[in-house]
């Protein structure tokens, strides 16, 4: 079972969502437009053979895996095989994402479905997506960084995402001091203790979450939250007076009322994060995979900076469904990882960040 968009995390309006808010129970997004014949005659061709080749391998027995990868390997036009560049084209997309599932599971029924689909044309992929997409989820599309499924495309991929597009409280932001309500203090009240938790990649992110037993604590305007996630972003999805950042630290809390609240810690190069450096320690394999972390090895204390000055405002999940309501207070002081550390995430999440989203009047407290 895939982990990646089944993480329980209700949000601040009791939605069912994963730490990112996703949220698979809809239908996939619009249909793309079909591609050449030459790639549909292509992929008819491929279809057969693939046939053959599970017939031989259903011959051949359970443990006739080289066969099965010899049938891809051999038997694939090149066109299909080579990269495809950017993922601004949907096919190329569908290519992209399903030469990814082949490559993890080269022998399986799906993976060889799904090449033959990605070459006929966009429309049969979402099909595919339907039942079944490259990540293993049933009965949804996916949501991504970039491409056809990219941002722009979330509030239109299911209508459970359409806050994604329609909502007027949207995360992340672009933060001006020129915007800000300077305001009395209300210290950020923060009890984290070393606690034990799991790192999961949830295919858009390193998460981990931490042992629900975990008595890590957010006291702000006047209720108190427990942390029950944190996870990066690469680069940082949030901006600072025009200057953005190498990545964010997002620690997600939630209160009794089931309400989010969010600290960000923003990250720049310079000495290494010894969180990080634990967190990336018990780094999973794949997207299926989930690395316990010993007890009391994460202490978010390391994460945060002395001064824990931030600003405060209103906004949403930065991900699908992009839920409303969630408190967010972004610190002005950044931290650092190394350049070593910040390159390790960024092979995994070359980009995993929501564009900055218009504040539309929201008032941003600075406090000082
Ligand atoms: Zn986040």
């Amino acid at each position: 079972m895939i982990l990646g968009c089944s993480l329980g995390l209700l949000s601040a309006t009791g939605h069912a969502a994963d730490a990112h808010g996703s949220d698979h129970s809809a239908k996939p997004a619009p249909k793309a437009a079909p591609a050449a014949g030459a790639d549909k005659a292509a992929a008819n061709d491929l279809a057969s053979r693939i046939r053959e080749g599970v017939d031989r391998n259903n011959q051949a027995g359970k443990g006739a895996k080289g066969e099965g990868a010899t049938v891809i390997e051999v038997r694939m036009p090149k066109a299909v095989t080579k990269p495809s560049g950017a993922l601004a084209n949907p096919v190329d997309s569908r290519r992209a994402a399903s030469t990814e599932a082949a490559h993890r599971e080269p022998n399986s029924r799906e993976a060889l479905r799904a090449k033959a689909m990605a070459m006929a044309n966009g429309e049969k992929a979402e099909g595919h997506e339907e039942k079944e997409d490259t990540h293993g989820h049933h009965g949804s599309a996916h949501w991504e960084y970039e491409g056809v499924n990219g941002p722009a495309a979330w509030g239109k991929m299911q209508p459970e995402f359409s806050t994604c597009s329609l909502g007027r409280r949207q995360s992340p932001i672009h933060i001006l001091d020129s915007d800000t309500l300077v305001g009395p203090a209300e210290p950020l009240q923060v009890r984290y203790m070393p606690s034990g938790g799991s790192v999961v990649n949830n295919g858009h992110t390193l998460q981990v979450d931490l042992d629900p037993a975990s008595p890590n604590t957010l006291t702000v305007r006047g209720s108190t939250y427990k942390l029950i996630q944190f996870h990066f972003h690469h680069p940082a999805e949030e901006k600072v007076n025009y200057k953005g950042f190498s990545m964010v630290a997002h620690l997600v809390h939630r209160n009794d009322q089931n309400q989010l609240a969010v600290v960000a810690v923003l990250m720049d190069p310079g000495p290494p994060s010894p969180l990080i450096n634990k967190v990336w320690t018990y780094m999973p394999l794949d997207t299926q995979d989930r690395v316990q972390v010993p007890p009391g090895s994460i202490n978010l204390s390391e994460l945060l900076p002395q001064d824990t000055r931030y600003y405060q405002f209103l906004g949403s999940l930065t991900t699908p469904p992009c839920t409303e309501g969630v408190l967010w207070m972004v610190l002005k002081t950044p931290m650092t990882l190394s350049t070593e550390q910040l390159r390790l995430f960024a092979k995994l999440f070359p980009n995993n960040a929501r564009p900055t989203q218009p504040l539309n009047g929201r008032v941003v407290r600075e406090v000082p």
